[in-house]
């Protein structure tokens, strides 16, 4: 058996010995005779794998006893609808950061629910930064200010927490949560899906202080009220039981190896090697502001683009996989979550310096 380097942007690259565990489990969960996949969603099984997972979550991030932790199903941009409907409570416009492309379906999504106002955007720099918080030109009666605190496509990622005063701050993390500290204090709402830093597809973990809740639009579906999931705590329909087991899994993985602080280090490791990498050649570049780069995902283009095929092939002769960037931005893109070993970023930045060498 031979594992790849995969620079998947998700779903993404899982840790080795997770996949073990799962794999040794498949067919007898400790000792009950099933697979986690057959078990129901009631049984004592389930319920104590579901609440470990809880805890976990809770303790890596420090979660404050006032907020809900949910396990929902709908992915983000199943949340970006979602989020609107539950989140007015009486009000009638959305404050948006706009920082690429995610933030931008974030904003469509909401149009259909709420006025939405873009308070801030870096568009006109081809979404090459955050747009820094001084420009923000905050509404104090908006429903709540929406960003994106790790724009997957375009690499770009916040490293401050914007303070926006009294009104809620809603962040789609996908893409960086887990992947070092955050103060959710300072959030109304956090979500994001889990196949980008923490588990399979399917499952959506949403992250919300309990005063936020129960001013949901009436034609909100029951299964996507944040209420009544948390009254049921996220069991008012079927949740993703085995996407939940693996982030089970996960969890227990960081804190085994430190938790977030550990996790932060270890990823400012992994993306300072291609990022001192890319600023010592002009055979490579980054088109990221450097204070905004993103720790997750490196974007990268080559200077002579028809190299391109050539790059990506000589890549996954040499077992790393995934590195071709995302359709609308081009060029290539190394995603660099949790899981992936310094080892693999390391492998690839020496097969950059191979390729310049060859071709430069
Ligand atoms: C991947 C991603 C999404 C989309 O998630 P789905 O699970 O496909 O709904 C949304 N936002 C960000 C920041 C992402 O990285």
């Amino acid at each position: 058996m031979t594992r790849v380097y995969n620079f998947s942007a998700g779903p993404a690259t899982l840790p080795e010995t997770v996949l073990r565990q799962a794999a040794d489990e498949m067919l007898d969960w400790h000792g009950s005779g099933m697979s986690v996949m057959e078990m129901s969603h009631r049984g004592k099984e389930f319920i104590s794998i579901a609440t470990e997972a809880e805890t976990l979550l809770r303790e890596l991030l420090a979660v404050p006893a006032n907020y809900k932790v949910l396990f929902m199903q709908g992915g983000a941009i199943g949340e970006n609808a979602i989020v609107p409907m539950n989140l007015l409570r009486g009000k009638a416009s959305i404050d948006f950061v706009d920082s690429g492309e995610w933030s931008r379906k974030s904003i469509k999504e909401a149009k259909k629910y709420a006025a939405t106002r873009v308070v801030a955007s870096s568009s006109g720099t081809a979404y090459d930064r955050v747009p820094p918080r001084a420009e923000w030109q905050l509404d104090p009666e908006a429903a709540y200010v929406h960003i994106c605190s790790n724009e997957t496509i375009g690499g770009v990622e916040y490293h401050f927490t914007p303070e926006v005063g009294g009104v809620p701050l809603v962040a789609d993390m996908s893409s960086n949560l887990l992947s070092r500290p955050v103060d959710v204090s300072k959030y109304g709402l956090i979500y994001g899906g889990a196949q980008k830093n923490i588990g399979p597809a399917g499952l959506t973990i949403v992250i919300v202080r309990e005063d936020l809740l129960g001013g949901a639009l009436p034609i909100t579906p029951s299964a996507f009220d944040f209420s009544v999931v948390a009254e049921n705590e996220s069991m008012y329909n079927t949740p993703p039981t085995y996407a939940i087991y693996i982030a089970g899994l996960v969890f227990k993985w960081i804190k085994a190896r430190g938790g977030l602080t550990a996790m932060e280090t270890h990823n400012r490791a992994k993306a300072a090697v291609l990022y001192d990498f890319l600023d010592a050649t002009t055979f490579y570049s980054s088109p990221v502001a450097r204070d905004c780069r993103s720790l997750m995902n490196v974007p990268f283009k080559l200077k002579d683009a028809t190299l391109d095929a050539e790059f990506l092939k000589g890549a996954e002769a040499r077992g790393m996989v995934q590195l071709k960037g995302h359709r609308a931005v081009g060029g290539m893109r190394a995603s660099i979550y949790n899981a992936m070993p310094i080892e693999g970023v390391q492998a690839l930045a020496a097969y950059m310096k191979e390729f310049e060498s060859s071709h430069g």
